[in-house]
């Protein structure tokens, strides 16, 4: 059992995929299934999108704005390997949802644009990834149009992001020139054509990266390419193992997504480089992924994903061990027991019922409120991981209901959306007004949205007077909760509670802030909370 467990654990590889929008994120995830065999017409990820629209109504957000709000998860076999996939929202508003993503995976697919280089939203993930030393697979896109020069574009990543770029491929040409990739590992050029027909295996590939066929049929291009190829040789260093997997250097593919130019070789990096999964930190030790039992962390919860189910879906990363559906299962926060019974599996198309599943793979637990983000499942172990964040909002608004009548279908609906984390809910221990707090503007649109059409509750969202938060705590040596408890009595004023009951202290400015510092010494000033 442990050596089949080993082996399963082995042959996992989970990463998310990561890009400023319109880099070809959507495209090139398509193309991945595409040529793992798990769809078999392309279109499908983009169908299933459009059917969401349909069948979710809060998503016409998504589709009037052209912004993807949702992340979804999804799997593929690959040489032997089972590979998940999964997807972020590109739009910095849904950022702490992306956050949160992020801590589900092993290894991040960058996708670049290579006309627009760098741009804010991609160094923004990145910084999450550097942070958490999430080893960046780097794929630049649409070299079939006019784009900036390769040794250009190498030369932005490596500035902008603080990463050292190692090529894996090198582009021959581009647009309308666009003749190919020079593969620098295998030795060898695979020749570009356009168009979506193409699928695994067929490409024209020329063996010989100096051969002289591939002077006389791609000319300057060719000559221009094999000259920085030797730039590059020169002054970049070697592919190290230990620097990918630290997050320190990147390999980098060019292609053309929408061609499906590229993919493969993206699909054999994540099965020849990317990490299987590691071991994860709780407060009481730290978990192997091919221990036999079972533990798993909450770090997305979707409420209402089909509104004819009105379900509410838990997405766990499975840290170690093998579930079993039906197995019984302990939530160390309350310490209630759940026995999945009907477990889902985020395919490329339909949600499918999961038999089982191994550490690094994601499952769906449907609930109705049993299940918070950052809560840790087990087999009875009291285990409760870290590094869920949650980040204090910068942005503030009150929330009232319309009609009167209506005030406990608010306060439902804002706990389930607050618990899903879709936008954090305070209620200010002075006051009845609920205060919402968000990272982007756009989070407010979606809650008084989804309010009326999940709920049925018309909100009204009004400016706030705040602009800070930061979570307050007292450590047992400094005074620890009778110190707390002091504080609180002080600033009843401006300190509300969050979803899960934390103090939490509320400013109109940071200059205040400094001020309360020093006259709470003993208090510890929080901009991230890290777990329920
Ligand atoms: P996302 O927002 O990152 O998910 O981007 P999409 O996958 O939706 O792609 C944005 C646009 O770029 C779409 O119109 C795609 O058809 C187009 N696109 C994607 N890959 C390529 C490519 O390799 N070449 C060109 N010319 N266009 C591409």
């Amino acid at each position: 059992m442990s050596a089949e467990l080993a082996q399963q654990v082995r042959q996992r590889r989970t990463f998310a995929i990561i890009s400023h929008p319109d880099a070809g994120k959507t495209t090139l995830t398509e193309k991945l299934l595409l040529f793992s065999g798990a769809i078999q017409i392309a279109g499908s990820v983009k169908a299933r999108k459009a059917s969401r629209h349909a069948t979710s109504d809060w998503m016409e957000i998504e589709k009037q704005r052209g912004i993807s709000v949702a992340s979804s998860v999804m799997q593929m076999e690959y040489r032997g390997c089972t590979i998940n996939l999964l997807d972020t929202p590109g739009h910095q508003d849904f950022s702490e949802d992306t956050y949160r993503v992020l801590t589900a995976v092993d290894a991040a697919l960058m996708v670049i644009d290579a006309a627009n280089g760098v741009e804010p939203q991609t160094r923004r993930l990145l910084q999450v990834c550097r942070a958490r030393n999430t080893p960046i697979l780097t794929f630049v896109n649409k070299m079939d149009r006019e784009v900036q020069e390769p040794l250009a574009l190498m030369d932005e990543i490596e500035r902008e992001l603080g990463m050292t770029v190692v090529p894996f491929t090198w582009p021959v040409g581009m647009a309308k020139f666009f003749g190919g990739v020079l593969d620098l590992r295998k030795d060898q050029m695979r020749v570009f054509t356009p168009g979506e027909d193409r699928v695994a295996g067929t490409e024209e590939i020329v063996d010989g990266l100096e051969n002289p066929v591939l002077s006389e049929r791609f000319g300057d291009v060719y000559e221009q390419a094999a000259g920085e190829i030797e730039l590059v040789r020169e002054a970049a260093p070697a592919f190290d193992e230990a620097e990918f997997l630290a997050g320190h250097q990147t390999p980098m593919f060019f292609g053309s997504a929408v061609n499906n130019f590229g993919v493969q070789e993206v699909l054999d990096a994540l099965v020849d480089l990317a990490p299987a999964p590691g071991e994860r930190a709780a407060i009481q030790r730290v978990v192997k992924p091919e221990e036999p039992k079972f533990t798993g962390v909450v770090f997305k919860i979707q409420a209402n994903m089909d509104p004819a189910h009105r379900d509410r879906i838990a997405f766990v990363r499975v840290a170690s061990g093998k579930f079993t559906r039906g197995m019984n299962l302990k939530v160390v926060r309350s310490g209630k027991a759940i026995r999945p019974n009907t477990v889902v599996t985020f395919m490329s198309q339909k949600r499918e019922l999961l038999e089982e599943a191994y550490a690094g793979d994601i499952i769906g637990i449907p609930n109705h409120g049993v299940l918070q983000l950052g809560d840790t499942l087990t087999e009875g172990e009291a285990l409760q991981y870290t590094g869920l964040p949650f980040f204090a909002p910068e942005l503030f608004r009150s929330v009232e209901v319309a009609d009167p009548l209506k005030t406990k279908q608010l306060r439902a609906g804002l706990t389930q959306l607050g618990e899903e984390g879709a936008i954090q809910v305070f209620r200010p221990m002075a006051g009845s007004v609920l205060l919402l707090g968000a990272v982007g503007q756009l989070q407010f649109e979606v809650v008084a949205h989804r309010l009326e059409h999940e709920y049925g509750v018309k909100a009204r969202i009004m400016p706030a007077r705040f602009n800070v938060a930061r979570w307050v705590t007292c450590d047992p040596a400094d005074g620890g909760d009778v110190e707390l408890k002091r504080f609180v009595d002080h600033n009843s004023h401006r300190l509300a509670l969050d979803a899960v009951d934390a103090p939490t202290l509320l400013l109109e400015y940071a200059g205040e802030l400094r001020a309360i510092q020093e006259n709470w010494p003993k208090i510890k000033f929080h901009a991230l909370r890290e777990h329920a």
